[in-house]
């Protein structure tokens, strides 16, 4: 739940430089989303052997208004489409140890989540993943991308399909919004994360995205939100639709001009989950975190 928009920090937990297939060098990069206003990000270069198993350092690239926090793309294994699995993993260390040739997708998943990593899917629509992709990866997983700004430009950006699924198993997960910037002048800037955390500092952001305090954004705000008395109260910036979704096909919604607000009963989602959807009228999205409701 978002309850302080004063403490929420902008961030792109996944984009790529130089030192993988992107086209901006690393320095570029952060001067890019500095000069975006952002208050972080994540370099996430893809960490093969093509390109050297390198992660990236951007540490000298941050200043007390611009947080960096090193990052990889992990590819091991093959997911249920014989296809290479591609792992974010946010607040990797640099010594992460490159995977051996028979280590899975799972299983780098696992060595990143006990390293202290943020651990999310990335883009599980271009991807083609389906739920036991999903659930075979290690419980403590943090997130799957809902978003994904690269694959827009190819039209398969979407991810909360899986969301509701692996929520509608019994598991908890967390819908982020990502760039998956390469080129900068058509995919950066499309999808980013709102963390609600103590301080910019690397540690702090890291903190919350691990504990899902953040949501997913191309555009529209969540400035509150609070469950009081069975109902789920939301405070947003100027929206054309908010709703609230959960198991099968249970929702809440308004929609009109101007929405800054909705209070929804939570009867229809007891002993099981939601989460919030903002939609304003020119294709901008919020995904909520998901959350569990036991009335
Ligand atoms: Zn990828
Ligand atoms: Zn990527």
């Amino acid at each position: 739940m978002i309850v302080n928009s004063d403490i929420i920090y902008k961030g792109n937990i996944h984009c790529h430089s130089t030192n993988s297939d992107g086209q901006l060098s690393p320095e570029k990069v952060c001067e890019f989303y500095k000069n975006l206003n952002y208050d972080f990000i994540s370099l996430t270069d893809h960490f093969k052997s093509e390109y050297n198993f390198t992660i990236s350092d951007t540490s000298n690239f941050s200043d007390d208004k611009f947080t960096t926090i090193t990052g990889a793309e992990l590819h091991a294994g093959k997911n249920s489409n014989g296809d290479e699995w591609h792992i974010l993993s946010v607040g990797i260390p640099k010594d992460f140890t490159s995977p051996t040739e028979d280590e899975s997708g799972p299983e780098i998943a696992t060595r990143a989540l006990k390293a202290g990593a943020f651990v999310a899917i990335a883009h599980p629509e271009w991807s083609g993943l389906n739920l036991n992709d999903a659930l075979s990866m290690p419980l403590g997983i943090h997130a799957i991308e809902a978003f994904n700004g690269v694959c827009k430009t190819f039209g398969r950006e979407n991810g909360s399909y899986l969301i509701d699924q692996v929520m509608a198993s019994g598991r908890m997960i967390g819908a982020i919004a990502t760039d998956d910037a390469h080129y900068y002048e058509k995919d950066a800037n499309a999808g980013w994360v709102m963390v609600q955390a103590a301080s910019n500092s690397h540690d702090d952001i890291l903190d919350a995205l691990k504990s899902g305090n953040y949501y997913g954004s191309t555009g529209p705000e969540i400035i509150r939100s609070e469950i009081v008395d069975e109902y789920f109260h939301v405070e947003t910036s100027n929206v054309d639709y908010i709703g609230l979704v959960g198991r099968g096909a249970r929702f809440e919604k308004i929609s009109g001009e101007n929405l800054k607000e909705a209070k929804f009963p939570l009867a229809k989602f007891h002993n099981s989950w939601a989460r919030l959807i903002l939609r304003t009228n020119d294709g901008k999205q919020a995904w909520g975190h998901p959350f569990k409701i036991y009335l």
